[in-house]
């Protein structure tokens, strides 16, 4: 009797052992298999079906309007000519439908899949994005598109925005991603000849260096400490379905988790009470 209770704590003490290896060697392990894109269905629905997503885009271009004429109003137009700086997807144009098909397809983000769905020009305008940068250009404003779309993407992507009757559509004003997805080198390349009065994007880095590569923490102090800017020289646009905040925030800028690792991580970093 004795020896029997013996060898079932032993099991029990090699079981937990092992349980606690498994632990420590990967806190996000998971067996979970599920969709991959399938945590992304809420945001793909709210950005195509909620007017909500539509009345955030207006009022952002609407704040950068008023921000704009309230330069304007101040400005006496000596100096370097005036220019706004613009991030293109999910800022100018709305590439919900890749993300809708990668749901159906069951398919993570590819490049490929991505120039794919560029090249057939069918990315529509985001709610007020082409009546403000179409204002800007009436009063004299240059327009500078500083995108991640890969350079072999510049002729599409020209083609669609210019479809869609968006204006300065042409070499000088178009800086796609050529050798780094860090946009600091192609703001200082604008801002050698132009005063840059305003940037708007969907993406914290889309503003500045200082948001490049890092982590949710330090994301959310830097907003806090640059609040002031955010409606005034910055304009940000609403994008639930992707951007830094989940790879250089949740995923913690590593792209070599699995789907059921990231599945882990997703519900491991939600604030519940
Ligand atoms: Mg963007």
């Amino acid at each position: 009797m004795q020896s029997k209770y013996y060898y079932l704590m032993l099991l029990f003490v090699l079981f937990s052992g092992c349980q606690a290896l498994k632990t420590n060697a990967d806190p996000y392990r998971s067996e979970a298999n599920i969709p991959v894109r399938e945590h992304s269905v809420q945001a793909v629905l709210w950005q195509q079906h909620s007017g909500e997503y539509k009345a955030l885009c207006h009022q952002a271009f609407n704040l950068a309007k008023f921000q704009l004429d309230e330069i304007l109003l101040r400005n006496n137009r000596e100096g370097k000519p005036l220019a706004i700086i613009t991030d293109i997807d999910e800022t100018l144009i709305n590439n919900s439908p890749y993300n809708a098909k990668m749901i159906e397809t069951d398919e993570e983000y590819s490049k490929e899949g991505w120039i794919k769905w560029g090249l057939l020009e069918q990315a529509t305008a985001v709610p007020g994005a082409l009546e403000f940068l179409k204002y800007a250009e009436s009063k004299g404003v240059q327009v500078f598109y500083i995108s991640n779309r890969y350079a072999v993407q510049d002729k599409e992507t020209k083609a669609n925005l210019e479809k869609l009757g968006f204006p300065f559509i042409d070499e000088q004003h178009f800086l796609l991603r050529e050798k780094t997805s860090g946009k600091e080198e192609r703001r200082q390349a604008v801002s050698k000849e132009n005063k840059v009065i305003m940037l708007l994007g969907d993406n914290l880095s889309d503003f500045a260096e200082v948001f490049d590569d890092k982590s949710t923490n330090e994301r959310n102090e830097i907003v806090e400490n640059l609040k002031d800017k955010f409606g005034t020289e910055f304009i940000v646009l609403p994008n639930p379905m992707y951007g830094d905040w989940e790879t250089d925030g949740l995923y913690e800028g590593s792209y070599n988790w699995t789907p059921a690792q990231k599945d882990s991580i997703r519900k491991a970093k939600l604030i519940s009470y």
